[in-house]
């Protein structure tokens, strides 16, 4: 039985971002692995990915990365992880990063980190999945986000209910407390809009 849990982190493959970001990865994969826990990730060398798992090898955690072989390439994958998987495309990333996952966490990264961050928030939308979705707002990086979730439930096109899928934290190290709490709320697929 595996003993550690992992958090699968979503984020940017762009480095060309504010400095205050890729210091936020640092922090991140820095905590990751002084708070007992090991990181999923998609298995790049680029960017806030390549930040992140750079910084939880260091701190101790045993790193997994997932990348399609198209994109191996692309965003240099990462040859000193603890283990690589090579799949054939996207949709098998997903969904071996979901399944060696035990809770997600959202760093400011760009429309791949939203692809990401959305199919696992729908999944729980759905009674799909029930692991914790932590979103990292450093800076309020991620506020026109929280605002677009919001207009989806005033206009009526999200329950109530679930806008609280998505879990806010406001710095790097307030994300473990609310991982350790896990409280996930959503509906059951057949009650979606009773
Ligand atoms: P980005 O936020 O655009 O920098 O992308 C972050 C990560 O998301 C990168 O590893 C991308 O390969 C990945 N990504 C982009 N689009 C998708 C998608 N449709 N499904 C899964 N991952 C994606």
């Amino acid at each position: 039985m595996k003993e550690k849990k992992s958090i699968c982190v979503f984020c940017g493959s762009s480095g060309r971002v504010d400095e205050a970001y890729r210091q936020a990865a640092t922090q991140f994969g820095t905590l990751v692995g002084e708070n007992g826990f090991d990181l999923v990730y998609g298995g790049g060398h680029v960017g806030l990915m390549g930040i992140t798992a750079d910084a939880a090898l260091a701190a101790g955690a045993s790193v997994l990365g997932v990348i399609p072989k198209f994109l191996q390439e692309y965003e240099v994958g990462h040859d000193g992880l603890n283990e690589l998987i090579v799949t054939d495309n996207m949709h098998d990333r997903k969904r071996i990063m979901y399944e060696r996952s035990d809770a997600f966490v959202i760093l400011p990264g760009g429309l791949g980190t939203m692809d990401e961050t959305f199919e696992v928030v729908t999944w729980t939308q759905l009674g799909l999945s029930a692991k914790p979705v932590v979103v990292a707002n450093i800076n309020g990086f991620w506020d026109p986000l929280i605002a677009l979730v919001d207009h989806l439930v005033e206009t009526g096109f999200a329950r109530d209910e679930n806008r609280s899928i998505l879990q806010i934290a406001d710095s790097v190290e307030n994300v473990f407390p609310m991982i350790a709490a896990a409280p996930v709320s959503h509906g059951k697929v057949d009650s979606k809009w009773v």
